[in-house]
């Protein structure tokens, strides 16, 4: 395919998972609060959307603020987090952003990318997805749902799983405004019809533009 081939593909992808999932909102419960957001991405990594947003009532319970959280004591945040798995490091990290947000940053998030790949625990996924979500930044948030879906509907080889690779190829063929929107429909889409195991090919809103669809024909699933 050309460029403008691929890109008008993409653009028809756009336009049906617009459709399915007009309200496209982040699966994470932050309550518009830039801080939880950081906070609840950081304890994502490896864990469901849904267990974290069980586990922050009771942590934005007892820590309501950056602040609060600055100061925690380590072992009861980590029997909190203990949850979402990897929980010693991601106390570490989410006590240390606090702690950063409050002193290098007034309590206020920064919008630039290397300054929120400052943040302990902040990676690329993390800062797209707070740029795009918060700032309303142009955002590709390279999770393993999105990766899996897109390679599927042939935006670029299934075998390639590389983030950085994928953000930049999405980040070409996306219309920029539509790039966070689409993330979170992506990772809507991945729960209910693109599953990693057993996609559900023969209901698929998406069979008709999906590239391993059209390879396998209806042997896919
Ligand atoms: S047709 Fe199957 S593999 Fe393709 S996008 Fe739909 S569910 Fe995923």
């Amino acid at each position: 395919m050309t460029k403008s081939q691929k890109r008008a593909h993409a653009a028809a992808v756009v336009s049906v998972l617009r459709e399915i999932y007009p309200a496209a909102e982040c699966a994470l419960q932050y309550a518009g609060d830039p801080w939880r957001l950081l906070v609840m991405g950081r304890l994502s990594a490896q864990c469901t959307d849904a267990r974290v947003n069980i586990v922050c009532k009771d942590l934005f319970t007892k820590y309501p603020s950056a602040e609060a959280m600055a100061s925690a004591d380590i072992e009861e945040l980590e029997a909190i987090v203990r949850p979402c798995g990897l929980y010693r490091v991601k106390a570490a990290d989410i006590k240390a952003a606090s702690a950063r947000l409050m002193s290098e940053y007034g309590g206020v998030l920064p919008s630039d990318m290397d300054a929120l790949l400052s943040f302990p625990g902040v990676g690329r996924k993390i800062a797209n997805l707070l740029r795009g979500d918060l700032f309303g930044l142009p955002a590709v948030v390279t999770d393993t749902h999105c990766i899996r879906i897109c390679g599927r509907l042939g935006f670029y080889p299934e075998k390639e799983k590389r983030p950085l690779v994928v953000e930049r190829i999405l980040t070409d063929l996306l219309p920029p405004a539509e790039t966070s929107d689409f993330c979170h429909r992506i990772v809507l889409f991945g729960r209910e019809y693109c599953m990693a195991r057993a996609p559900r090919c023969a209901e698929c809103p998406l069979a008709g533009l999906c590239k391993r669809r059209e390879k396998h024909g209806k042997a896919t699933h």
